[in-house]
């Protein structure tokens, strides 16, 4: 790193977490660089005088990796290698008071609803005239667009209301403008994210409005996938199931946490449901959408979680043949319901729980994927990897799901879609001749 005093001001962001913690950083890019101030995102040379770390405060593994950035860039910039350091994001929204004592180091702290205030920190002013423009971080055939921020939801074991605060649906119009946007810049696959993106509509049009949200994005010209993540069980809006039937570019594709399978549970996590509603509920989206894939989250070890409900667990997950499925440990949350729990499951068992489901896991999505081969399906092309082709079908996102390892001898451009032949596949991956 270039030491002090000469150079310009460079601000390099650097995000940790999920999906919306890197759509708020576009966004700040995009609005830094309105401003005529030259911004990067993660940039892996150390040319940037001033760093603000984009923060995730969810689960402890998430908080450490957090704390460790921020320390990092704070000790660089007790080196003088780099001059201003600013935190932003859910850890910060959550633990401001506690780490400003313990990391004096750090120049300023803000909000996951600062950005107008941390602008003016980086002397830049907030640009309406920005608002559905972004400056995208991955690859640009796909975006991420944020259709709503916050939750309003009461599950026991969450901080993340605590972090993003009360659900606030973005307007119709500005979503269709950004996708406008994104589409004429080159995008083509849309991922629908929001900490619940079934509860849209109820705040800014006193009814749920995904469906129509929906129908709207699936008339922006350019758009050939509509994807969507974050959906909730409880009141999910059934019309968005015949939306997603009738529309050709929207997914056949559902990410939907449930967190867990046994009744007893669900309640104790306040999830204002039951194992048999969700299995009405599952049964009632694959009869709607047929072929439609199903990506799961489930958390193993609550506290209160006996052998007896992990089994239940299981057999939910045996019965469900999710096509998709992530598990986690449970994460003891201060300020959480769950907290003022006995945090009973050992951290053994809850580890133990997460293998035996993955385990389950894999062998379904094995035999899932084995009735693949001799498919012929729709891939869109993401990256090469020493010198191989890898995309994704419409079944697949970016980053969590299966991957098809293409065999071809043209040179295929990133972005494009091809068709091809599924001709084997493992557990996780499938791999198709190009035709
Ligand atoms: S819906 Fe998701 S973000 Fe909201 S409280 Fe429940 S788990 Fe947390």
């Amino acid at each position: 790193m270039k030491t002090k005093g000469t150079r310009k001001n460079i601000v390099n962001i650097v995000t940790l977490g999920c999906s919306k913690n890197q759509v708020d950083s576009e966004v700040l890019l995009t609005q830094l660089r309105g401003n005529q101030i030259n911004a990067t995102h993660e940039a892996n040379n150390d040319d940037a005088n001033i760093v603000v770390i984009n923060t995730c405060g969810f689960i402890d593994n998430a908080k450490q990796e957090s704390i460790d950035t921020i320390i990092r860039y704070a000790d660089a910039k007790s080196e003088g290698l780099v001059e201003k350091v600013y935190v932003t994001g859910c850890l910060s929204q959550r633990y401001k008071d506690d780490l400003e004592k313990e990391i004096p180091n750090v120049d300023a702290w803000f909000g996951t609803r600062d950005l107008s205030r941390l602008l003016k920190q980086l002397n830049a002013n907030y640009k309406h005239e920005l608002v559905g423009e972004r400056i995208l971080t991955n690859p640009g055939h796909y975006a991420y667009l944020k259709i709503s921020e916050g939750c309003d939801r009461p599950c026991s074991f969450c901080a993340i209301p605590l972090m993003r605060g009360h659900h606030t649906s973005r307007p119709i119009e500005e979503l269709v403008t950004e996708a406008k946007n994104l589409a004429k810049n080159g995008t083509k696959e849309l991922l629908l994210i929001a900490q619940d993106s079934t509860y849209y509509g109820l705040d800014l049009y006193k009814k749920r409005n995904l469906a129509e949200l929906l129908k709207k994005l699936s008339d922006v010209e350019g758009i050939e996938w509509i994807r969507l993540h974050y959906a909730f069980p409880t009141g999910f809006p059934l019309d968005v199931l015949d939306v997603m039937a009738e529309r050709p570019n929207i997914c056949k594709y559902l990410d939907i946490p449930l967190q867990h399978g046994s009744t007893d549970m669900l309640q104790v996590m306040k999830r204002g449901t039951t194992r048999e509603k969700t299995e009405a509920l599952l049964q009632t989206i694959r009869t709607k959408v047929p072929n439609i894939a199903l990506r799961t989250t489930l958390i193993a070890g609550h506290p209160g979680e006996t052998q007896k409900h992990f089994d239940e667990m299981m057999a939910f997950v045996e019965r469900a043949r999710f096509d998709r499925l992530g598990v986690f440990t449970y994460s003891h949350e201060e300020n959480t319901h769950s907290f003022s729990l006995k945090d009973d499951v050992p951290e053994k068992t809850k580890q133990k729980r997460v293998e035996q489901l993955m385990d389950l896991q894999q062998q379904i999505s094995f035999e899932l994927n084995q009735a693949k081969v001799g498919k012929t399906f729709k891939v869109l092309v993401d990256r090469k990897e020493e010198g191989t082709f890898i995309g994704r079908t419409e079944f697949d996102s970016p980053e969590v799901d299966n991957e098809v390892v293409l065999n071809t001898s043209d040179y295929l451009r990133l972005g494009d879609f091809v068709t091809a032949k599924v001709t084997r596949a493992s557990e996780f991956d499938l791999y198709a001749d190009v035709l």
